[in-house]
């Protein structure tokens, strides 16, 4: 049986890929080829670019009211396609339909939502100065052509969350998906052509990292680029753009410390760790991996949690009783569970799952592994100190503050933290300490989108979020005026 295509939207128009090259797309449920993706190359890009150019000056004269009610009408679309959307997002990725329905795709329409009415309220600042008679006014300016590349954990919902600021900002786009999971960005080139997005104003180009993402920051025509993904990609965007002097945006990786004091509100934070543990197949960059409990709940907490997390139903992502789905690739899977031997080299014991889980039927070649629990380990060991980015935690004891910092702020990341205690002081305390960008307390993931969202150390690179997405996504201008 043919699978189904793919396309690239340039111009306004869905189009081939110049080379004819397609990419297998895969189920990761299953392992099997379920649909094809286009392989782009430079040639795409140039004209993505070139189409992205002739439509910048319409766009970003257009007033910020009709630029927000086309924006409104996207996010509108992609509600309307709730159900499509989710299930598609779950396919490409192997996570829980049930998780894509209630978190992925509202979130990637809110974003559009969000932006469309932030714009509205985008002002800019102004300074008089009273030694000499005289007025600043800085005005802010679209950048132009803008390069948009995210990754596969969050397809749409990262996606959108570059794009929309972008376009509300007066940009035109040119935007890669990951070649992991395209299907809702194809989706969503549907949606903006029904809702009357101009042609050019967003190019979705799909295919590899280094020849369609590297076309793209490469190219001089581009004058920012907004990246969500791994370290390793980010410091090779940041060598490739830095001579270029683009504006550069890097949300990178992560190995967030979840620390749990003695007198944490304990079944609320024994559910949430267990979903900061576990959610998306610990596939989230948020997700708390190093797990530092306060000696005197250790062994409560050992036995309460280990039980949850063997409780938790792997299976197929549409089923509605599961939990964890597959991870997104045969690549990562095996990245993973190499992750948890080198855990038992270090001398780690393993407490529960530590293996893949074969899911009889059509499921049996899919990428599933077992929800992992790890004891034992020093904190600066490799296992402790390198992201995994899957369903793998280690527990840790500690006794003072002083303790835990050391072992929390160890890591070359800093992208956010989570701390469990009721004692206020201790909160701000250890909040004003953590080398993080984010830091929850009592709570993990609540997202307020006018907060900045980025991380420290090798983290990341300015903040999204708020006005942040909007300054990063223009240029200021000061006039100053004598009178
Ligand atoms: P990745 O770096 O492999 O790929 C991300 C994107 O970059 C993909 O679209 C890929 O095709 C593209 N790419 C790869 N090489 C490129 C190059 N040379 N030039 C330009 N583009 C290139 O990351 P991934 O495996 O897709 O995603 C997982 C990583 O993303 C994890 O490290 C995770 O922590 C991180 N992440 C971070 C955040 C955040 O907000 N900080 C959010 C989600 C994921």
């Amino acid at each position: 049986m043919a699978l189904d295509k793919i396309y690239n939207y340039i111009g306004g128009r869905l189009a081939e890929p110049s080379g004819g090259n397609y990419l297998d797309n895969i189920n990761p449920a299953t392992g099997k080829a379920y649909s094809r993706v286009p392989a782009s190359d430079a040639r795409d890009i140039q004209d993505a670019v070139m189409a992205a150019k002739q439509a910048s000056k319409a766009w970003s004269q257009r007033s910020v009211d009709e630029r927000s009610e086309v924006l409104l009408r996207i996010a509108e679309g992609i509600e309307a396609r709730l159900d499509d959307l989710a299930e598609i997002e779950s396919i490409d990725n192997g996570k829980p339909l049930k998780l894509a329905k209630s978190v992925d795709i509202p979130r990637a329409a809110k974003n559009f939502r969000f932006y469309a009415t932030a714009i509205l309220h985008y002002g800019s600042t102004s300074y008089e100065m009273v030694e000499q008679p005289a007025i600043n006014y800085t005005l802010r300016r679209p950048l132009g052509v803008v390069g948009c590349i995210s990754p596969w954990n969050l397809p749409l919902y990262l996606f959108t969350w570059k794009i929309a600021p972008a376009l509300a900002a007066g940009n035109t786009v040119v935007a890669k998906p990951s070649e992991l999971t395209p299907m809702s960005a194809y989706r969503l080139s549907e949606i903006c052509m029904e809702a009357g997005l101009p042609p050019g104003v967003l190019n979705i180009v799909h295919g590899l990292g280094p020849e369609v993402g590297g076309a793209i920051t490469s190219h001089p025509e581009v004058k920012a680029i907004s990246f969500t993904g791994g370290t390793k990609t980010g410091a090779e965007i940041a060598r490739v753009v830095a001579p270029k002097f683009k504006k550069l945006s890097l949300e990178l990786g992560g190995k967030n410390p979840n620390i749990i004091f003695d007198d944490a509100p304990f079944d609320d934070m024994m559910r949430m760790t267990l979903h900061s543990s576990f959610a998306n197949q610990g596939q989230i960059c948020l997700c708390g991996s190093r797990i530092f409990i306060q000696s005197g709940i250790y062994d409560k907490f050992k036995e309460t949690f280990v039980k949850g997390a063997k409780r938790l139903k792997v299976g197929p992502p549409a089923d509605k009783d599961t939990k964890i789905g597959a991870v997104v690739s045969e690549a990562h899977m095996n990245k993973i569970l190499s992750y948890i031997h080198l855990a038992e080299e270090e001398g780690g014991t393993i407490l529960a799952g530590g293996q893949r889980v074969i899911v009889p039927g059509e499921y049996c070649g899919g990428y599933y592994i077992a929800p992992t629990i790890i004891e034992g380990l020093q904190y600066h060991c490799r296992t402790n100190q390198e992201e995994i980015f899957g369903p793998v935690v280690t527990i840790t004891p500690f006794d003072t503050e002083e303790e835990v910092l050391e072992m929390a702020n160890s890591v070359r990341y800093g992208l956010s933290a989570t701390v469990w205690t009721k004692d206020v002081s201790r909160a701000h305390r250890m909040a004003a300490r953590l080398e993080a960008g984010i830091v929850w307390v009592n709570t993990w993931l609540l997202r307020d989108l006018r907060t900045p969202f980025g991380g420290v150390k090798d983290s990341g690179l300015g903040r999204e979020g708020g006005f942040d997405a909007l300054d990063f996504f223009t240029e200021p201008k000061n006039v100053c005026i004598k009178y």
